[in-house]
């Protein structure tokens, strides 16, 4: 791509002057008379494709990729195959041509196992299960996204991950598992916390709008509703736009207040008609007939009803349901241990690049979350995710509970200054003590810390306890201190299978009471 640049600017052109239609004729112009290699040609119909997709030129888009593929071989370039079958199956799906997405969809599950690309293969996989989705099978469409789920931690993209996993909070809600749904939508809350994007969140609020509707909390869903009003901007999805007005309406209307809900839903009308996707046009004449049957019209309820079966009908005709069955199942099953060698191969190289995108993140919140500012150590809201990430995965662990000993004294005597300087020391020397792999250390309160030691045994957890008791005990204090010496008590335990985090906190610091009442500066541990 870098090449084809480059010499597009020797032949004296500028790729960043042109726009829209411009752009279109721009790459074909480059395509003819700049590009020389197969895969150059293929890149100018790859962003000519974009373009046309940006102008609503979907069957255009849709060619223009195709002839992309065909110019393209394997393995050589494969990188861009799956990319533009990603981009090609994603537009299939958008213009209604779904046995073409789907064949698409099989393609790229196939290619991506085959070259390592984890999240490509839960692209497909999801691809699918939307389809099933679609057709108002969400039984089955639950059985695909349950396969992304086992690779769950694989996929290196956050915001993938968020995806998939509201796409599987949507079927849990039509499946009618609430309690599930609910369990999941709190995962993905936190998750949203790290992927900053509009659209995701406001489907989260979409979504906990549906459960609170659910529950029949009416109110309290507006309230959630009301919540989206600054996410929906123009680069808000059409889609999530009018869901969530669409939701708006349906509660005004169980609540009694069917006039807002017809004056948001006639607001929506023009947008809706011209909406590519059967499913919100289906959604909106089953809230026409809602609201018209509430206010006692029967008639016109009746008309929208049939509008929507009709839309249904029609969509579930155009899905190749039968396809999607056990047999598409089972193919991807035979895919589960190539899959657990590429992420076993893949460990090392993704939890670099987790912290890369962790970092970016947070970069991009420009206040660091889970971070505590005074000590830089992790905080309570970076341990209430890492502790969910255990329990999910079964990760076994050690608590140690560490406290300065007589802090408040140094406070009164010192200053709070001086009190800073220590926590801060303390805080280094934690860090620098358990820097080792499966160990990460959490301020916990003011003078209060806590290390996680993930697969130790307690005799383990109770040697570095008992190592680094020792050295805080005996390090130089006096250039923060003068004359005062100071001390840390520390309470140990392991967590034990299947119990709540609650319970290893409460024998841990059982623990750390102990050692403060044996006389402080040192180690128990409570089994
Ligand atoms: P013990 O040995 O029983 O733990 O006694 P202690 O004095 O350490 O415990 P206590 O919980 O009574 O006091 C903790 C003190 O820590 C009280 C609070 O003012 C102080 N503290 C909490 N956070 C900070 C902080 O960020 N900076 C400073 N300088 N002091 C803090
Ligand atoms: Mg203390
Ligand atoms: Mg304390």
């Amino acid at each position: 791509m870098d090449k084809l640049l480059s010499k597009v600017s020797d032949a004296g052109l500028d790729p960043s002057s042109v726009t829209g239609e411009e752009a279109i004729i721009f790459w074909d112009h480059v395509r003819n008379h700049v590009a020389s290699s197969q895969n150059e040609k293929a890149h100018c119909f790859l962003i000519s494709a974009e373009y046309r997709s940006l102008l609503n030129q979907h069957r255009q888009s849709i060619s223009e990729l195709k002839n992309a593929l065909d110019l393209l071989t394997l393995p050589n370039d494969v990188e861009e195959i799956i990319t533009i079958k990603t981009s090609l199956s994603e537009r299939l799906v958008n213009a209604g041509l779904y046995d073409e997405a789907l064949k698409e969809f099989v393609d790229l599950s196939s290619l991506a196992v085959e070259y390592s690309s984890i999240d490509e293969y839960a692209i497909a996989v999801l691809g699918m299960g939307n389809l099933c989705d679609a057709y108002g099978d969400h039984a089955k469409a639950y059985r695909y996204y349950q396969k992304i789920d086992s690779i769950d931690h694989a996929i290196s993209s956050r915001s993938l991950r968020l995806r998939c996993k509201i796409n599987m909070v949507a079927t849990l809600i039509s499946l009618n598992r609430i309690t599930t749904a609910n369990d999941l939508l709190k995962e993905c809350e936190e998750l949203s916390i790290l992927v900053s994007d509009k659209n995701l969140a406001g489907q989260i609020i979409l979504y906990q709008a549906k459960l609170l509707s659910r529950r029949k909390e009416h109110h309290q869903a507006l309230a959630k509703l009301a919540q989206a009003q600054y996410l929906i901007h123009r680069s808000t999805s059409h889609w999530l736009a009018n869901m969530l007005r669409l939701e708006q309406a349906h509660n005004l209307t169980e609540l009694g207040k069917t006039d807002y809900a017809s004056i948001i839903l006639k607001s929506t009308t023009k947008k809706i008609q011209q909406t590519s996707s059967p499913l919100l046009l289906q959604q909106f004449y089953d809230s026409m007939s809602h609201v018209f049957r509430n206010q006692g019209q029967f008639q016109k309820a009746l008309t929208f009803e049939k509008m929507g079966y009709r839309v249904s009908t029609d969509l579930i005709k155009s899905i190749p349901i039968t396809e999607l069955g056990s047999h598409q199942l089972r193919r991807l099953s035979r895919f589960e241990l190539q899959l657990k060698l590429i992420m076993s191969e893949q460990e090392n190289k993704e939890l670099k690049e987790t912290t890369e995108s962790q970092k970016d993140a947070v970069a991009k919140l420009q206040q660091d979350v889970f971070t505590d500012p005074l000590t830089g150590l992790h905080n309570r809201r970076w341990l209430d995710v890492k502790l969910k990430d255990l329990l999910l995965h079964d990760t076994s662990f050690a608590f140690l509970v560490i406290d300065i000993d007589h802090f408040k004294s140094i406070n009164d005597e010192l200053s709070h200054l001086v009190g800073d300087k220590a926590i801060v020391c303390v805080s280094a020397e934690l860090k620098s003590h358990f820097r080792f792999k499966g160990a990460s250390c959490v301020r916990f309160g003011g003078e209060e810390f806590l290390v996680i030691l993930e697969q130790s045994t307690i005799e383990r957890a109770e040697m570095h306890a008992e190592h680094y008791r020792e050295h805080i005990y005996s390090y130089g204090w006096s250039s923060i201190l003068g004359e005062r010496g100071l001390t840390v008590s520390i309470g140990i335990t392991l967590h034990r299978d299947g119990e709540n985090t609650q319970r290893t906190f409460y024998r841990a610091d059982k623990a750390l009471y102990r050692a403060k009442a044996n006389g402080r500066n040192q180690v128990c541990i409570e089994d």
